[in-house]
């Protein structure tokens, strides 16, 4: 079982004494950042200097200008037996603070940073950062392609309501359909494809788009009968006449009614299944519609209709949502969440980011990111268990910024997250469906 005080107990002191080199790509110059000594040039990298303690707050104000960290080493402050050269003892000085070297400067000090940084672990003991296992193909029973485009399964709609609570943005439905017809099998993790019906722009008919599954292999009524979606109806603005455009796919199934037939492919996908082991610990990122691959699992973890009809699997782990919304009426499926956390609170954590309504340290937004670097430590702590697994799904673009705040904890124990996370994806446990 999870112990959250295990995880939290390990702050890293001797971390904290420690500053950082930030190399920066794409500052704009600004108020702010004309601030700076030397001045933010426009092309190239930077290099900043951050004490430890301030690590997250500079990675958001550095987003904020609109810069990206390409790398961060760990300074060398033994450098000169802890004699620090002029210019690294003002950043010392105002240690609460952070430096921009120059990029001269960094040349020297980068190389002296790199040549210092005490060896990461997989140095120290000659193996990788973490155990990436050669995946057998342990997905090869998973069910793929049972029905295709030119021979789709024909599903009736059973239900068809509403998610986004009054006062919330947009539409966002949940869908039913009838499988028990064919041979339509699927696992949690897997999408569906829905051919609308119609023809595009060009005359040709409408091709399928794909869907994450928003129920377990059993569907919401655990009879085996039925699969579930959860669709946000794609509406923008045209960006050249301003006119008001809808997704074609999305649209047609936000107003479904319920008797319609609609044409399903698949399943497809074996990016985001569970793992199999019940002790794992499952780390969910999600924004908006990217929350159904996560209904689905916690339905098989915790749903008590679930555990009678899979005996075999007790989930033991420990389960954490970080779920990325614009306002509360938005939390899609909150009160199933809310009482699997009120039931389950040792194995499932629920952390909401509401980016309309919480503000994060800066007085911003809050966003996901927002929430992963407040809990950077704890998370970054069960990323290095060899039974955690990462997950990402939902908005295009949300990876980065996840990145970005596991980054400044990893690079506290001298580990550079962008390497470890490829290990993890290559022992088959950092998974990412965006769209
Ligand atoms: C693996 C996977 C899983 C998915 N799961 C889900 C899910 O669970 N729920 C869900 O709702 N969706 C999901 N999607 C997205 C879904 O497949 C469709 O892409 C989405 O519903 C839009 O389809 P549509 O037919 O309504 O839009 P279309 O009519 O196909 O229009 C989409 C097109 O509109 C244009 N467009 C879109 N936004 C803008 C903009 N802001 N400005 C200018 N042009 C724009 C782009 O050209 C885009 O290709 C998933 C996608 C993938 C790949």
């Amino acid at each position: 079982m999870y112990n959250s005080s295990a995880a939290d107990g390990a702050a890293n002191t001797e971390a904290g004494s420690r500053v950082f080199v930030y190399e920066v790509e794409g500052m704009r110059q600004n108020e702010e950042t004309d601030n700076m000594t030397p001045a933010i040039r426009n092309s190239g990298s930077i290099f900043i200097r951050v004490p430890y303690s301030r690590m997250n707050q500079e990675m958001q104000r550095i987003a904020r200008m609109g810069g990206k960290i390409v790398n961060i080493h760990l300074q060398d402050v033994n450098q000169s037996n802890g004699h620090l050269t002029s210019s690294e003892s003002k950043a010392h000085d105002r240690s609460d603070s952070s430096t921009v070297i120059a990029k001269g400067e960094q040349n020297n000090s980068s190389k002296s940073a790199k040549n210092e940084l005490p060896p990461q672990k997989s140095e120290k003991e000659g193996k990788p950062m973490t155990q990436a296992k050669p995946k057998a193909d342990k997905h090869k029973d998973v069910p793929v392609n049972i029905y295709r485009p030119n021979a789709p399964y024909i599903g009736q709609c059973i239900s068809n309501e509403e998610l986004v609570g009054e006062g919330g943005i947009g539409t966002v439905r949940h869908l039913i359909f009838d499988i028990s017809g064919g041979d339509l099998r699927y696992l949690e993790g897997q999408s569906i494809g829905i051919i609308p019906p119609g023809t595009d722009k060009n005359g040709k008919p409408e091709k399928l788009r794909l869907y994450s599954i928003a129920s377990t292999r059993h569907g919401d009524r655990v009879d085996d009968k039925t699969v579930s979606l959860c669709v946000r109806q794609l509406e923008y603005k045209h960006p050249e006449t301003g006119e008001t455009i809808y997704g074609v796919c999305s649209t047609h199934l936000c107003n479904l009614e319920v008797g319609t037939d609609v044409k399903i492919t698949g399943p497809v996908g074996k990016e985001m299944l569970l793992p199999e082991d019940t002790n794992a610990n499952v780390i969910m990122f999600a924004t908006g519609t990217g929350i159904a691959p996560f209904r689905a699992y916690l339905w098989r973890m915790f749903k008590k209709a679930e555990q009678e009809a899979n005996p075999d699997y007790k989930f033991n782990g420990l389960a954490w949502l970080v779920f990325g919304i614009p306002t509360t009426p938005n939390i899609l499926y909150k009160e199933e969440l809310e009482e699997i956390q009120e039931q389950y609170p040792d194995n499932f954590r629920l952390t909401y980011a509401i980016s309309r309504e919480q503000k994060n340290p800066e007085g911003g937004r809050m966003y996901i990111q927002d929430r992963v670097a407040e809990h950077a430590q704890e998370l970054w702590k069960l990323f290095q268990k060899e039974n955690t697994h990462g997950y990402i799904c939902g908005l295009k673009g949300m990876e980065g910024g996840i990145d970005e705040a596991l980054t400044a904890a990893a690079a506290a124990d001298g580990v550079n997250w962008i390497e470890y996370q490829k290990e993890m994806k290559k022992a088959g446990r950092w998974h990412v469906e965006t769209y």
